[in-house]
Order: C-alpha cells, then structure tokens, then sequence
C-alpha cells in the first residue's frame, strides 16, 4: 500500500541500528560525485538572497537623500558598496541609479533563482538515482532468508519512500536551511550595520518563533503519526473488504462491513481533525508574534525618527533607516518559520539513510570463497553427504540426509507437507548453505564453485512460474536472453506450449503478467518448462506443486517432462505419485529425515508409507492407517504454527 514506516514498529530497526552516520556516508559516497551540481546550487542560492535583500536597502537610501534635499533630515546619498565618484550628483541621476540597481537585483535574482533550482535539483535528482538503482541492486542479491520475514509492501517503503524523503531532504530541505541562514545572518547584518540598538529589538522574535515552530512540530508530529496509522487502518479494510466482496455478499453482511468501515473511517476523521485545529492556530500564532515584533520596531524606530525619547530607550533613526527595518524585519518570518519543518526532514532523511546504508550493509549468510570456481558439469553426478540443516538455530529441518544421484537419472522426493522436501532443494541451489555435511556435483562441494555459475547449470521449474511484465516471448527467453525465435519456437513446441500460444490474442507477442492476459497454472508450467528447455542446464529441479490441472493437460506437461528430463539429473517433488513411478530413486522424506528409499517397486514391496501412499492414491485402499495419520495431523499443527510466526 505504500504507507510510510513509522520509525516506532520498523521491521529494518535492525538494519537502522547498524548503520553508523547514515547522513555522513550519503554525502561522501553520493555527494561526491555531484559536487559540482551542489555548489552551483549552493552558489546560487546565497547570491539570489542577497540579491532579494537589496531593493529594501536601496529604499531606504533613496528615501534619505530625498529627505536630505528636502532639508528635513535623512543623510547624503551613501552606497558602502559603491565609490563616491560613481554616484551622481543630480537628485534624477541617482534615481536612475537607484531604480538601474533595483531593476538588476531583480533579473539577476531572477536569473540566479533558475540556477539555484537547477543546481540542487540535480544533485537530488541524481543521488535519488543512484542511491535507489544501488539499493535494489544489493537488496535482489540477499539472501532469501532476508525475504522470508519481511514483506513486499515493507521492502517496497524503503525503495520508494525512504529514497524519496532523501531526495525531499536534499533538494527542499537543504535548500530551505541555507536560505533561513542567509536570510537570517544577512538581514541581522544589515539591521545590525543600520542601527544596532534597534537591530536588537527586531531580532528579538527571531529565537521566539524558532522556539515556537520547533514546540509547533513537536505537538504536530505525533498526532500527523496517528492521522499515517488511521488511513492505513482505512485502506486495509477497504482493500480487505474488496477482495471480500464475495462472502460479503453470500453472507449478507453489507450493512455490518458498512459500519465497520464507518468506524475506521471516523478514526480517521477524529485523527485529521485533531491535526488540523493544531496546524491552522500555527500560522496566526506565527503572525501574532511576528506582529509583536513589526509593532515594537515601528513604535520605537518611529520615536527615534520624530526625535521623541521613550523612557529610558532612546536613540537617533534617519528615515530611509527606518523603511529598510520596516521592510525586511518582515523577510525572515517565512524563513523561520520553515525552521521546525527543516528539523522534521532532516530527522526523517536521517532514518531514511540509516534504514538505506543498514540494507547495504547486510551480512550475507552464502558467501563465496575468493577460491570459488566456475562449475563445470561433466557427468553430472549429485550426492548430498549427511546433509544437515535448520532455518533458525534451534529447529532443525533436516538430518543426516543423505543419497547419490548418477548423472542423466532421477530422484524424486516424496512425503507430507513439510517434510523438507523443498528444503533439500533449496540447498542444491544454494539459496541457504548446510549446517553440517555436503553436497557435491561431480565430487565437488558446491561451496566451492561461484553462485552464479552454479545456478546457470541448474534448472528449476515450479508449476507455480512467476510471469514478468511482458510478453509471452520475453517471458520464455527470460536468463536465456541470447535465444534466438527459432530456437524459443521450438523450445515452446518441445514443452506443448506453442499451440495455447499461438492461440493467444497476438501469439508470442501477447502481453501476460499482472495487467496482461491471465495464464493457468497448467499454462505457467509449460512456460516454465520451455524456459529451462532454452536454459538448457545438466540439472534440473521440478517442483510439482499441489494446485489440480486436468487430465488432458497433465498428460502434456508429463510429454514434454519426460522429453526435459531425458539426459538430465533431474529432482522432482511429486505429489501425484503416477508422475514419479519411473524415477531411478525414491525417496520417501518425514520430518527432515528419509524414511524410505529405493525405486517403485522396491518401496511397494518394502510395504512402509510409499506403498500407503501409493495404496490411497491408486484407489486400492480407502484410507491410512491411523497412525500416519495421526502423525501427519501432529506435522500439520507444527508447520501451522511455524508459519503462524
Ligand atoms: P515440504 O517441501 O516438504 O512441504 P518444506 O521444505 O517447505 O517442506 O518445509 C520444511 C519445514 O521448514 C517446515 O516446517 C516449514 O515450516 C519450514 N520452513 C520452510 N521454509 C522456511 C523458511 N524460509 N524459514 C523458516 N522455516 C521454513
């Protein structure tokens, strides 16, 4: 749903604790590299403001030279920056010269505000860029058990959100920081080189209203915390009660969800509302104090200039004086009062950056050895020697597991669910390392070979294939993207699937996936059958899950599987035991351990859980003996409850 994480129920508080000065590490491992955008926009940035403070300034000069001529004070026509001999002596002439100034400050503030803008959004713009293409490239490398815990939604904040709060730091944040300093030193300087006595009084509201926004998002943040939780409360229930809307609608519980939906959409609504009656008192709040400042600078800056003392605070203002601290005593509220918010991004870029740089510095648990070598299959013999192995330290899965595969034959796993069976799968892909024990591909250990190439050589297919976004033709070249469309043609026949293919809308160039057309499972399979067809690979690994095809589809996918798994070492997980009949080995797998093995006939003969198993599924009896069937009952709560976690 793409809700921002709270920092208070974070899956990544690991990773945020581990990354040491996440801000630091952004600005030397990306802001290198775009330094000079930043120091356009840096440069930028300082001459737009000043330049944005000089027409108030030029006012005021302006102002007491005509006040000077006039013979009622004010002072001689004075520019610190400016020569004597290059100001005019004529009352037009320095008009002109006034109003030429004004007239620059504003297209050169122009001019420098575009480069300003250009210069940070660059720098935003591309360490976004690369901070995010970095983030997913090291996140599709961990290893699964990274995934096993966390969620899609949860991974998908940190590649979306927590990037863009990077860039919202880089580019508004930091450029609302330099303009509050700017801002705030070049007007106190001014004021201060003005008339620092009355500098003084108008400065006076600068630490009030920054204390005053920072107590403002202190209030603010919790309850903008409470408004996140009770719109992803709103959206879980709406999106769970669309997906629903069938047992609703069996269940004829219209007029109940309606209420349920009611009660967290007014949680929300009493959320919001407690918001906003504190943000809209913020900003006349802001005023108020801002006001209590422009009155105490015009009452006493006007005394000075009438001459007439006020108690004990007395002082001499000529009246241009006077218009520049009327004028830009006014320019820093706006500045200041963006000082909470500033504070608010850059705490939030700091756990954004921790929860970034504590993904990239994951440990991995698979590790390649720097000796690790490019598998070569020659016969392609697979032996698993006392393999044991366990998710979490302290549950084993499997034990002692142990069998020899000659090259070109077939072992099928077999046993309940949760067995293990995908376990020892697993393990050959090296998606998880053994704890104890090894396995070998012609006598090699397979830590020892580099993982990529490991995984080139074997081949996985699952009836369960996942489509990308795309065609169906992309889809079947996928990792074998050299396949030319002859070959992918008769890759596609091979696996009984070029005719559901070519009567799809545009034949191989037909869109599936999430928005595309809608494949069935039985479809997905001999998709995923041909891929491996075109993958060639000596090993190959087929994962039967349990969902039904039919008969007519079943003996398709069994033509072309056997066509697949001819020469190849091949290890299925069968459900339906008429599938891996044939196979050279059977084994039979219970709570991590094998429990029986030999080929059909053997297994038949042996009269142990295959032959039940067997027994049940071919019709000859009824039913398990009670006690499988207690024990399956037992392992079924067990996995239940490990999946429950
Ligand atoms: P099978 O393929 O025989 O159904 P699995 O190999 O999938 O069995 O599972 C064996 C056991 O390992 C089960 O108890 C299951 O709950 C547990 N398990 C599977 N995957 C994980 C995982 N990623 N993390 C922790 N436990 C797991």
């Amino acid at each position: 749903m793409g809700t921002a994480i709270d920092e208070d129920d974070d899956p990544f508080e690991e990773q945020r604790e581990r990354a040491k000065n996440p801000m630091r590490r952004l600005f030397t491992e990306y802001g290198r590299e775009n330094v000079p955008a930043a120091t356009i926009g840096i440069f930028s940035s300082v001459i737009a403001r000043i330049l944005d403070l000089l027409p108030p300034v030029l006012l005021g000069v302006a102002v007491d030279s005509i006040f000077k001529q006039r013979g009622s004070g004010g002072s001689e026509f004075d520019l610190a920056v400016l020569p004597a001999s290059a100001i005019p002596e004529t009352e037009v002439g320095q008009l002109y010269l006034v109003v030429g100034l004004i007239a620059v400050a504003f297209f050169g503030g122009a001019g420098f505000h575009f480069t300003r803008n250009w210069g940070w959004n660059s720098f935003a713009q591309h360490i976004q860029h690369e901070v995010r293409t970095d983030t997913y490239d090291k996140m599709q490398r961990l290893n699964m058990d990274f995934f096993a815990d966390k969620q899609t939604g949860e991974l998908m904040s940190i590649l979306s959100n927590d990037v863009n709060r990077l860039e919202r730091f880089l580019n508004d944040g930091m450029n609302s920081a330099l303009r509050l300093g700017v801002m705030v030193i070049g007007i106190a300087a001014i004021l201060i080189y003005l008339n620092w006595q009355l500098a003084m009084i108008t400065l006076l509201i600068v630490p009030l209203l920054g204390i005053f926004t920072y107590a403002f998002i202190q209030r603010i943040q919790p309850k903008y915390k409470q408004v996140r939780s009770s719109v992803g409360q709103v959206n879980s229930r709406l999106e769970n009660n669309l997906g629903g809307i069938q047992v609703i609608k069996t269940s004829s519980t219209e007029s109940y969800e309606s209420e349920r939906v009611e009660d967290v959409s007014q949680d929300y609504f009493d959320a919001n509302w407690d918001a906003i009656s504190t943000r809209i008192r913020f900003y006349p709040g802001l005023r108020v104090l801002a006001g209590v400042g422009f009155v105490l600078t015009f009452l006493i800056g006007g005394l000075w200039v009438l001459g007439a003392p006020l108690g004990p605070i007395s002082g001499t203002l000529s009246p241009g004086e006077f218009v520049t601290f009327i004028l830009l005593g006014q320019r820093f509220i706006w500045p200041m009062a963006q000082f909470g918010s500033i504070i608010n991004m850059y705490q939030r870029a700091y756990a954004s950056a921790a929860r970034i740089f504590g993904l990239m510095d994951e440990p991995s648990r698979i590790s390649e050895t720097p000796a690790a070598e490019s598998l070569s299959v020659s016969d392609g013999r697979v032996s698993y020697e006392e393999v044991s192995f366990g998710y979490d330290a302290d549950e084993q899965i499997l034990e002692d597991v142990t069998f020899d595969v000659a090259g070109g034959e077939t072992l099928a796993l077999v046993g309940p669910t949760g067995a293990g069976k995908s376990t020892v799968l697993k393990l050959l892909l090296r998606m998880y390392d053994v704890e104890e024990g090894r396995i070998t591909i012609d006598g090699e250990d397979i830590r020892d070979i580099t993982i990529q190439s490991l995984r080139r050589h074997v081949g996985y297919v699952s009836q369960d294939t996942f489509l990308f976004y795309g065609t169906v033709a992309q889809n079947l070249t996928y990792g074998a993207f050299e396949s030319d469309h002859e070959e992918m043609v008769a890759a596609a026949k091979a696996a009984e699937a070029h005719e559901f293919i070519m009567n799809l809308p545009e034949g191989y160039d037909t869109e599936v996936g999430e928005r595309g057309v809608k494949l069935s499972g039985g479809q997905r399979q001999r998709i995923s059958i041909a891929r491996a067809i075109l993958k060639d690979p000596e090993i190959l690994i087929l994962d039967e899950a349990t969902s039904d095809v039919d008969t007519e589809t079943e003996m398709l996918i069994q033509r072309s599987l056997d066509e697949l798994t001819r020469d190849r070492t091949t290890f299925a997980i069968a459900h339906r035991l008429s599938t891996i009949k044939d196979a050279e080995q059977i084994a039979v797998l219970e709570a991590g351990k094998i429990v029986e093995q030999g080929t059909h006939g053997e297994l038949i003969g042996a009269d142990g859980l295959y032959a039940h198993l067997w027994g049940v599924q071919a019709g000859e009896i009824d039913e398990l003996p009670q006690e499988f069937i207690d024990r399956a009952s037992q392992r079924q709560a067990r996995v239940e409850a490990t999946d429950d976690d």
